[in-house]
């Protein structure tokens, strides 16, 4: 598969969401999200498909290279959500706009990719008022 047929794939598998925080493509019309390792090629991740998600510029930036974070309530190393390998819902539920780790990966994610950032909130506010669902 070449370059294009993979980002495309990658792209149309995502719904034109980050597999992040859920936030549409149509939010950013000017800046396409980016296609990111999920374990960073420094990691020695692959960039196949199975390793690559869709994710906001917001997500990206603040997770990096980094494919593990502490558990805010519990203070242990915990890996970060794997989009590949875990369902969002099993791991982030909703309340309202802002992003609840249900479980030790679920909260390292929310923290470490500053999910609930006031900016963040601030657009999802917006983007409801436009009639955006954040749910599910
Ligand atoms: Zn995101």
């Amino acid at each position: 598969m070449n370059d294009q047929a993979l980002r495309s794939l990658v792209r149309r598998r995502a719904g034109d969401l980050c597999e992040y925080c859920r936030l549409p493509q149509w939010s950013s019309p000017y800046v396409r999200f980016h296609i990111e390792h999920i374990i960073a090629l420094q990691h020695g991740g692959p960039s196949d498909a199975d390793n690559l998600a869709l994710a906001c510029g917001n997500c990206n930036y603040h997770k990096g290279p980094n494919i593990s974070s502490i558990d805010p309530k519990t203070g242990q190393l915990t890996p970060l959500f794997n989009p590949r390998h875990e369902h969002w819902c099993d791991h982030f539920v909703w309340q309202g706009i802002v992003i609840i780790g249900q479980t030790p990966i679920g909260r390292a994610t929310v923290r470490l990719l500053g999910m609930n950032d006031w900016q963040r909130i601030e657009l999802r506010e917006n983007l409801q008022a436009l009639g955006e669902q954040f749910a599910g």
